[in-house]
């Protein structure tokens, strides 16, 4: 366990002992519980959202609501790091920033109320779905959170609409006359700590039109049934490798429509779960 693990898990525990209850788990009790006061003013860098100083965390005005929570999660990380995050380098500065986001999800999904939430849960949409309502984080972060506690091989997948995936910092690849408009594009790609093949080039890859990502987003964008969930038994080209996986794919809707497809990935025959019970050792 890395060291701001450590001490978020520590927050936590210090907090819960307080009375701090959850799921969904209060960032702004959080705060307050710490001596930490919000505050909402400009903070002048408009892509910065939020800044711990000292005894006070400033919040850029406008926030949106599910945003609020990990920003003040986030910045009560870069407060329990205290003096230890001194940056002189952009790469050192981006590492912490990474560090932070790991602190952060400890804070907002606490590790052992995850385990008591989702112990031996086979690892799929529907618990992404699940872990996001009981925790009112975002399905980003409540997919990638639980692949970060799954034991076997797997991957997180988010795809979106092609003319939408600038807008999750991805470049469109192919030639807008290629393409069309219902084409998905994957903009995220979370991996658990035991996927060997990484992760090189899936991000901003056209999900193959045969995918069963592609046919659960164009079969909810069509009839507007947006719980279905589809699997299939899929080739996909990952780092330098040809892996079979079991993907399993739903659509997420925003308003009533479609804006998203989230698909889980492993290993064909496998099956990852949360937390998987160790085998318990053999009685005398
Ligand atoms: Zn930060």
């Amino acid at each position: 366990m890395t060291a701001i693990q450590h001490r978020a898990r520590r927050a936590v525990a210090e907090a819960i002992a307080l009375g701090w209850e959850g799921p969904p788990f209060d960032m702004e009790v959080l705060a307050s519980l710490r001596r930490l006061k919000l505050v909402v003013r400009s903070l002048g860098d408009s892509k910065r959202e939020g800044l711990w100083m000292g005894a006070t965390i400033i919040l850029r005005p406008g926030l949106h609501k599910h945003r609020r929570p990990y920003v003040i999660a986030h910045e009560i990380v870069h407060s329990l790091l205290g003096k230890d995050q001194a940056t002189t380098t952009k790469s050192e500065a981006g590492l912490l920033e990474r560090v932070c986001q790991a602190g952060a999800a400890e804070l907002l999904l606490p590790f052992h109320v995850m385990a008591g939430h989702c112990n031996g849960v086979p690892v799929c949409t529907s618990l992404i779905d699940s872990v996001e309502a009981a925790f009112g984080v975002s399905f980003e972060a409540a997919g990638r959170r639980c692949l970060e506690l799954c034991s076997e091989p797997a991957l997180f997948i988010v795809a979106v609409g092609a003319e939408h995936a600038a807008r999750w910092g991805v470049r469109t690849i192919i030639g807008p006359a290629q393409l069309r408009i219902s084409d998905l594009q994957v903009v995220r790609a979370y991996p658990s700590p035991s996927w060997t093949e990484g992760t090189a080039g899936l991000v901003g890859l056209p999900v193959p039109r045969t995918s069963v990502i592609q046919r659960s987003f164009s079969r909810a964008t069509i009839s507007r049934k947006l719980g279905a969930t589809f699997r299939g038994e899929e080739s996909w080209h990952i780092g330098c490798s040809q892996r079979q996986l079991t993907v399993e794919a739903a659509p997420r809707p925003a308003a009533g429509r479609p804006s998203a497809a989230i698909a889980v990935m492993q290993h064909s025959g496998g099956q990852a779960t949360l937390f998987a019970p160790r085998p318990k050792p053999q009685s005398q």
